[in-house]
């Protein structure tokens, strides 16, 4: 039967890299109709969805500037990546039948929305699926820190960050296999224990403002469903 929701709003982060799939670069057609299909389980059971696109699978400022670009040019090349992949996610999202907006913290007249809490409030209040794009606007911040942002000031009652592994690990379980999985952290347990599930100041900004984080695998299939409706998935972090 059709399971009750436990959070009436949450903030899902995809990362760049799981817009990717099994390629090396840029946006598999297959992995966000598969997306679509599970957030679309969410709105299903009244679920209000607001989700933060990353943009690894296109641009990194960091690695640019790695190669040579200048910083400040590779982090507003990055946000316009988000920019993309939050464009491919709204297709795949309408051709679902599912209605979404997308929502992008640089102006860009007649492509995106530009970002407004409270339309993005009402919106999210009408059922349609909100896609914060463009990260927070300015560089030399990530996409996770956005998430975390965006998540408060919706007022999400959970970041859920999507990631290759079910979780947070004591080290990276392809390289140790002894590593074990955290089910629940604190924040200050990640920060002590230098974790690196999320940078320094999405993290700290979750503690500030006591938001709740559960990372999991998004590749399993329905454990996004399992976690809004209660279930335990991945790992927990919270005071
Ligand atoms: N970025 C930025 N400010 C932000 C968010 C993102 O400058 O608030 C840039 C930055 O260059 C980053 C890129 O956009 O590397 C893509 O975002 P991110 O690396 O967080 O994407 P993900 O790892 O989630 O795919």
């Amino acid at each position: 039967g059709i399971k009750d929701r436990k959070y009436k709003r949450i903030l899902l982060k995809l990362s760049g890299e799981e817009l990717m799939g099994e390629q090396g670069f840029g946006i598999s057609p297959k992995v966000l109709d598969k997306m679509a299909l599970e957030i679309g389980q969410l709105v299903g059971i009244g679920v209000q969805v607001g989700l933060v696109v990353g943009g690894g699978n296109l641009f990194r400022g960091a690695a640019l500037n790695a190669a040579g670009l200048d910083r400040v040019t590779g982090d507003h090349m990055g946000m316009l990546a988000t920019v993309m992949n939050a464009l491919a996610l709204r297709d795949a999202l309408e051709r679902s039948n599912i209605s979404s907006r997308v929502m992008s913290a640089i102006q860009m007249s007649g492509i995106v929305d530009h970002y407004d809490r409270r339309a993005a409030i009402r919106y999210l209040e009408r059922g349609e699926v909100l896609i914060f794009a463009a990260g927070t606007g300015n560089p030399f911040f990530t996409t996770d820190s956005a998430a975390c942002l965006r998540g408060i000031e919706i007022e999400a009652e959970m970041v859920l960050k999507a990631t290759k592994v079910d979780g947070v690990y004591s080290a990276d379980p392809k390289l140790e296999p002894d590593a074990t999985r955290y089910d629940k952290l604190t924040y200050d347990e990640v920060l002590d224990k230098k974790l690196g599930v999320m940078d320094l100041t999405a993290i700290c900004l979750c503690r500030e403002h006591n938001m709740p984080v559960r990372v999991f695998r998004m590749d399993k299939t329905g454990a996004l469903l399992n976690i809004v409706v209660g279930g335990e998935e991945g790992t927990l972090i919270e005071e």
